[in-house]
């Protein structure tokens, strides 16, 4: 075992700390990367808070963290898809069983045997899998990403979620040129939704409850920007969304989007609140509308988005952070002020 800075939650009230955890030797399929940078994401703060303790309770000490950017530093002897000094990334998935009807159609999110990078049990070491807010991880070669070279590393980081939790739904529901695309919420994710949605050529339409965010929206590619409080501006785009992305990360009205909805459009959630939401089934009957949710997306998928990320250029907006103000940090995403996700400079943890 190799012992590694880390920072971890002792408990759902206490903060983030200074802590030092255990790696897995190398087994032969496995990747050691030296962590550069790591996204901090909403699931982070709802595990290290136990908001979700209804459907995955969580098990302390958690070490959050799965938007990874690192160096490989040594590989197993039978890895094929990396050597030591290659660019690497690491999202939510770290092992899956690679034989079940998910796995066979590259959903590896979907395994019933799936390991997430963080509070799952961990197979190797007993108790649970630790994510990146460490200096260093160890994971299997089929769950290791290659990061393009010609990106600012600090912003490649995010898309090891948020981008791919907003590229796969975006694409699984066909946004294209003439679509008229909503994104609900400008935070990490949906920051990530309209850059990929423009990208995409869709008609992008952001909807916010923060007014200092709207020119920010404009320039990350937004078309229109909505104030969600305002009645007035949500009644003009009633009955026009072919799809909207909700990536609100506490309790709010999903039906009052329903309803911007046109005929057969379709709300995919990835919003993750901590309770359930109440839906309306009269928005949904007239106009044939669903409402669905989306979870990450496979390995091969990731691997595409990073791509599409290299030839166009996108990274996430970050504000790079020392490890050590991450307790702020998640003060600040609790009050929307993030702009628009933080990006933890791993190099901060030697400091420990
Ligand atoms: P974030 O950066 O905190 O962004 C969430 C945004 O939601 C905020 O910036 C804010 O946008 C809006 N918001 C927050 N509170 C609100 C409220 N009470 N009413 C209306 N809008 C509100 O979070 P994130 O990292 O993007 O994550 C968002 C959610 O997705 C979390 O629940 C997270 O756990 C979940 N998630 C899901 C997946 C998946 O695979 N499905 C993956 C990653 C994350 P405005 O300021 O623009 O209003
Ligand atoms: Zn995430």
């Amino acid at each position: 075992m190799n012992k590694t800075k880390a920072y971890s939650a002792a408990s759902a009230k206490s903060p983030l700390a200074s802590d030092t955890i255990n790696r897995r030797e190398i087994l032969e399929k496995d990747v050691q990367i030296e962590i550069l940078f790591c996204g901090v994401c909403h699931s982070d703060l709802h595990t290290a808070r136990n908001e979700w303790s209804d459907i995955m309770a969580t098990t302390y000490p958690v070490v959050p963290g799965h938007e990874i950017v690192g160096k490989v530093t040594a590989v197993g002897s039978a890895v094929t898809k990396y050597g030591q000094g290659d660019l690497v990334g690491v999202g939510c998935l770290v092992d899956s069983d690679q034989t079940c009807p998910s796995c066979e159609a590259n959903m590896e999110q979907f395994c019933p045997e799936g390991v997430f990078t963080y509070n799952s049990p961990d197979k190797h070491l007993g108790g649970v899998t630790l994510g990146g807010y460490s200096e260093s991880i160890v994971v299997d070669e089929n769950f290791v990403l290659k990061v393009p070279e010609n990106l600012d590393l600090a912003g490649v980081a995010p898309l090891l979620c948020a981008g791919i939790t907003t590229y796969s739904p975006l694409r699984h529901w066909g946004v294209t040129k003439g679509k008229k695309v909503g994104i609900v919420g400008l935070g990490g994710l949906g920051h990530m939704g309209v850059k990929f949605a423009n990208a995409f050529g869709a008609h992008v339409v952001v909807f916010t409850t923060s007014d200092s965010k709207v020119e920010d929206a404009l320039r990350l590619g937004a078309h229109e920007v909505v104030n969600s409080r305002n009645a007035e501006e949500m009644a003009k785009h009633m009955g026009s969304f072919d799809f909207i992305l909700d990536t609100v990360s506490a309790d709010h009205d999903v039906n009052a989007y329903i309803q911007l909805l046109g005929l057969d459009g379709n709300l995919t959630l990835v919003g993750a609140p901590e309770k359930p939401l109440p839906v309306s089934s009269f928005a949904l009957l007239f106009g044939r509308k669903s409402l669905s949710g989306s979870l990450i997306g496979g390995i091969a998928e990731t691997q595409e988005m990073l791509d599409f990320c290299g030839e166009h250029g996108i990274t996430s907006d970050v504000e790079v952070i020392p490890i050590q103000q991450i307790n702020e940090a998640y003060e600040r995403m609790l009050k929307s002020d993030v702009k628009y996700r933080f990006s933890i400079d791993m190099a901060s943890l030697k400091n420990e």
